[in-house]
């Protein structure tokens, strides 16, 4: 398997080959052709397996192709995550794959001012990379849109769950469009996790790695 035998667009190739990515991992090889074929995923990949990659090229490719624009305020992919460090870096591999590409990023998390965030917001942004309480405190000041989500990714969804996030994950779940991709990873699967895809998920392929 390469990435080239995936069918990404030639702009992601190119990063690929300037990181050196010599083939996908196994996670990649599994998640990037069920993605571009726009199912739903429900994944245990760790951290360290390609995972962000795994989600962040199928995504982007999919976001590129797409040329209908992005409206004011409004979100084309919303990437959940439960800290403000994975935020970073979820949002640093974002900008790194997508640096070919003519798309917007956005990174927002709560203990620092909104206000630059809501000016980021306004012009609209492809990918949304946010942790759930700072994207509501977004949502209730009308700041952030959510009618164009096409795709939601819920990254460490077993940490957002510890950390207490569910009643925020569950007031996302139920403003997002109803037909859109999702895409959960966890570290673990429990009944909650469970209870959550058996939700979220329409006819998942899963992939335990
Ligand atoms: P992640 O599991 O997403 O945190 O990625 C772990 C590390 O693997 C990151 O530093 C990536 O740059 C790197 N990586 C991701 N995909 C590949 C690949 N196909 N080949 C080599 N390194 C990779």
């Amino acid at each position: 398997m390469t990435f080239v035998s995936l069918g990404l667009i030639e702009p992601l190739l190119q990063v690929t080959e300037q990181l050196g990515y010599k083939k996908p991992t196994p996670v990649q090889s599994q998640a990037i052709p069920a993605i571009l074929a726009g199912r739903d995923l429900m994944a245990s990949a760790q951290t360290g397996t390609g995972k962000t990659a795994g989600f962040a090229l199928p995504l982007l490719h999919r976001l590129a192709i797409d040329t209908r624009p992005v409206a004011s305020n409004a979100v084309r992919a919303l990437v959940l995550v439960p800290t403000r460090e994975l935020a970073e870096q979820v949002y640093e591999s974002f900008r790194t794959y997508g640096q070919h590409l003519p798309l917007r990023y956005l990174v927002a998390y709560g203990g620092v001012s909104i206000n630059p965030q809501m000016m980021k917001l306004r012009k609209g942004v492809d990918v949304l990379i946010a942790t759930p309480g700072r994207l509501i405190d977004l949502y209730g000041q009308n700041a952030v849109k959510f009618n164009q989500v096409q795709t939601l990714v819920l990254d460490e969804a077993d940490r957002m769950l510890d950390l207490g996030f569910s009643r925020e994950l569950n007031a996302v779940f139920a403003a997002v469009p109803r037909r859109r991709q999702t895409l959960l990873f966890s570290a673990t699967f429990s009944d909650a996790i469970r209870a959550m895809a058996g939700e979220l998920l329409v006819n998942p392929v899963s992939i335990d790695i």
